[in-house]
């Protein structure tokens, strides 16, 4: 069967093996938690709270009147101990809020919400409210998403069940246990968007997920035009660009957004948060993540509250091995290595993975031998080979040229480089660079 796909890519061993049968767990109420304030793309939040205070599961304890931003709850009951620096995924420490558990469960939920009879204000607010993020990684605030320009109308939204990151599997748990919830919160998000038709993706190597979410379409879809489609298993199939281009043959322009060729994209755990947000009132609060990695000796689908510290974890949840070298959120090709175990789970965390000394080994660095294989890897067809020549000489201008910008840093080409060059960290970096020159110059009207 020719299943669709898009040019470029490549297929690192898949590594699902370890989780792919294991039904998602509920972690224990954990005795503490660290929130950071800001887990989205956008505005800073300021705290509403302040130490001693007793807040209750569901309450918003960080919020900022701009836009884009999203708020952020408490996510266990319990007192307000500390609001101060703490690591977090991203790597920059950021202002968060110390929870510790008082022992009870008392909810402060919002009350249910029809969005299919409520007002599309009121739909956007109650996404706004419930501090609803795309969880797939990317952490952009899911109301603002769902609002796209008047001159941007948007006909079809996709569900991303690709999951293409090797090792990870909570996604297609998610759609195997909870398939109404995902066409639920699909038909929410197609409604509030006024999109005509919605298709959920799913990779190939996860196609025994596809029956249950059919079945589901019919009784849950809410009237909307809605399919599930296969997609080829290549990475990064998961990347917005890719998905739009394959379910649909258009192409996101350089510099642009999938709104700009009228689709959006929509992870399937974000389709689950959009639903609980409307049917129970509930914040996005608790997330699932896949455990595993050769040094996790009990790999997992796990269910936890936002700001579980994943080192609290340790031993009772998830065992590790002494040979344990580096920990990753997210998955291993677009994940962070963070230096500790005190980093708590964030809204945008898939995965943690717990890797070996063989699995962590940096290969030495050699000189580009101008081999190709990276630019044949790129799914947006650029050519990395130069613009990290272009990053090394400080010519960000060239770089921005070459298309810096719209590298989304899916790391396949750093994957297919046979000189270890860490070309996507290169990337990342020059971003910021250029981001940060772009923002001088216009302070200085150039
Ligand atoms: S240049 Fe960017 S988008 Fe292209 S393969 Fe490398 S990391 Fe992915
Ligand atoms: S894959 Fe590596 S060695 Fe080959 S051209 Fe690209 S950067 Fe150079």
């Amino acid at each position: 069967m020719n299943l669709k796909t898009f040019r470029g890519g490549i297929h690192p061993p898949e590594r699902k093996e370890a989780t792919c049968d294991l039904p998602i767990e509920h972690v224990p109420t954990p005795a503490s938690v660290v929130i950071h304030l800001t887990q989205a793309v956008g505005a800073q939040n300021q705290p509403l709270v302040k130490i001693g205070d007793r807040v209750l599961k569901g309450q918003k304890i960080g919020d900022v009147d701009a836009c884009p931003a999203a708020a952020v709850h408490a996510s266990i009951t319990g007192i307000v101990k500390k609001i101060e620096p703490a690591p977090q995924s991203n790597l920059r420490d950021g202002m968060a809020i110390f929870i510790e558990a008082d022992g009870t469960d008392e909810t402060a939920y919002m009350p249910p919400l029809d969005p299919f009879a409520c007002s599309r204000e009121e739909a956007i607010k109650r996404l706004r409210d419930a501090g609803i993020v795309g969880m797939g990684g990317a952490s952009f605030p899911t109301d603002v998403k769902l609002a796209p320009p008047a001159d941007k109308p948007v006909d079809t939204i996709i569900a991303n069940g690709a999951e293409c990151e090797p090792y990870l599997t909570i996604d297609y748990r998610t759609m195997l246990e909870t398939p109404a919830v995902v066409v639920e919160g699909l038909a929410m998000a197609a409604h509030i968007l006024g999109a005509d038709k919605a298709i959920i993706a799913i990779e190939s190597n996860k196609a025994d997920a596809l029956p249950g979410i059919q079945r589901e379409i019919p009784a849950h879809a809410h009237g909307v035009p809605m399919e599930a489609v296969l997609v080829a298993t290549k990475y990064p199939q998961g990347g917005e660009k890719m998905l739009i281009k394959a379910i649909t043959n258009r192409e996101v322009p350089s510099h642009g957004l999938p709104f700009d060729v009228g689709v959006i994209v929509q992870n399937v755990g974000t389709l689950v948060a959009i639903s609980e947000a409307f049917i129970q009132g509930k914040p996005l609060i608790e997330r699932g993540f896949t455990v595993s990695g050769e040094a996790c000796r009990t790999p997992k689908n796990l269910y936890a509250p936002i700001g579980t510290v994943i080192g609290s974890l340790i031993p009772d949840v998830i065992q590790v091995s002494d040979d344990l070298r580096k920990v990753i959120f997210g998955g291993p090709m677009m994940g962070v290595a963070v230096p500790t175990l005190q980093t708590p789970i964030a809204k945008g965390t898939s995965g943690v993975l717990f890797f070996n000394t063989a699995e962590a080994t940096q290969y030495e660095e050699r000189q580009c031998i101008r081999c190709g294989r990276c630019a044949d890897a790129c799914p947006v067809r650029l050519m990395p080979m130069l613009m990290n020549a272009a990053i090394a000489i400080k010519d960000l201008d060239r770089a921005d040229a070459l298309g810096l910008i719209d590298c989304f840093e899916c790391g396949a080409c750093s994957y297919s480089c046979p000189a270890r060059i860490p070309l996507t960290q290169r990337f990342r970096l020059g971003k910021d660079l250029l981001r940060n020159q772009r923002a001088k110059e216009a302070r200085h009207g150039k």
